[in-house]
């Protein structure tokens, strides 16, 4: 198996870093500057990119990294990605440094949305953040929700390595959310001390996100009864989903 750790780029988003024997694959490198600077640091040849969608901060590295070393390119087969050289739709098994790594189909953020599990690790781009979800850019609630379900569905040990450093803020809205939930409350001083000393508050794991991250909870009644509140249409998860992301949207 390999190992894990992030590249920091941009404001607030990882690029995960696999290594394993001296060579490396990154998840959703939107930039190539601080990529090749670690892998120059730490003696390694890039092996290969997995990307989870299209937008820019996900995918504005591959160019630079691919005319530097002519690796694969596992991306979305639905989306427009550079170098693309093994689309993907969901339900592949692919292979990552001797390890094999699952592709989940996660549409909702952008329509062609992939995520990647390995082990008890799951890349999963901008679909679940922590204590938070990614934006609808181009899917329906409905979509998003079943693709929430679907990583809902995974063994609670599961690591979720999301693309974005957002949980702080997330947090605030889980709060608004459900004020007496004493998971978040104590998730949020957890957070503020973690970031406070300068330290990533990802992965979580997925036990921790069903306990405090609104967007999984839609069955929970705390939840449904903020939903109504914001004018939900009716009690049902995708209803509640949609009202609990609509007033994500303006919070
Ligand atoms: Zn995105
Ligand atoms: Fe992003």
């Amino acid at each position: 198996m390999f190992e894990v750790s992030f590249i920091p780029a941009f404001k607030d988003n990882y690029i995960w870093l696999l290594q394993h024997d001296r060579r490396a694959f990154v998840v959703d490198p939107g930039d190539a500057a601080p990529v090749i600077a670690r892998l120059e640091a730490d003696g390694l040849a890039l092996a290969g990119i997995l990307i989870t969608h299209h937008h820019a901060d996900h995918q504005g590295g591959v160019e630079a990294l691919i005319r530097r070393w002519p690796v694969p390119v596992f991306a979305p087969a639905a989306e427009s990605i550079t170098g693309c050289s093994h689309p993907l739709s969901g339900g592949e098994c692919i292979d990552v440094l001797g390890t094999p790594v699952q592709v989940l189909a996660v549409p909702g953020h952008t329509l062609g949305h992939v995520a990647y599990i390995a082990g008890d690790r799951l890349f999963c781009g901008d679909t679940l953040f922590g204590a938070g979800c990614g934006r609808l850019f181009e899917g329906t609630p409905a979509q998003m929700a079943e693709s929430l379900a679907v990583i809902a569905a995974l063994p609670p040990a599961t690591q979720v390595h999301c693309a974005h450093e957002y949980t702080e803020a997330n947090l605030r809205f889980a709060l608004a959310v459900e004020p007496d939930n004493p998971a978040i409350r104590e998730r949020v001083a957890r957070v503020a001390g973690l970031r406070a000393a300068g330290r990533s508050s990802v992965p979580s794991t997925l036990a921790e996100e069903l306990a405090t991250n609104p967007f999984l909870r839609c069955r929970e009644p705390g939840v449904i009864a903020a939903a109504k509140r914001q004018g939900a249409a009716g009690d049902s998860p995708v209803a509640v989903f949609s009202a609990i992301r609509g007033w994500r949207n303006g919070f």
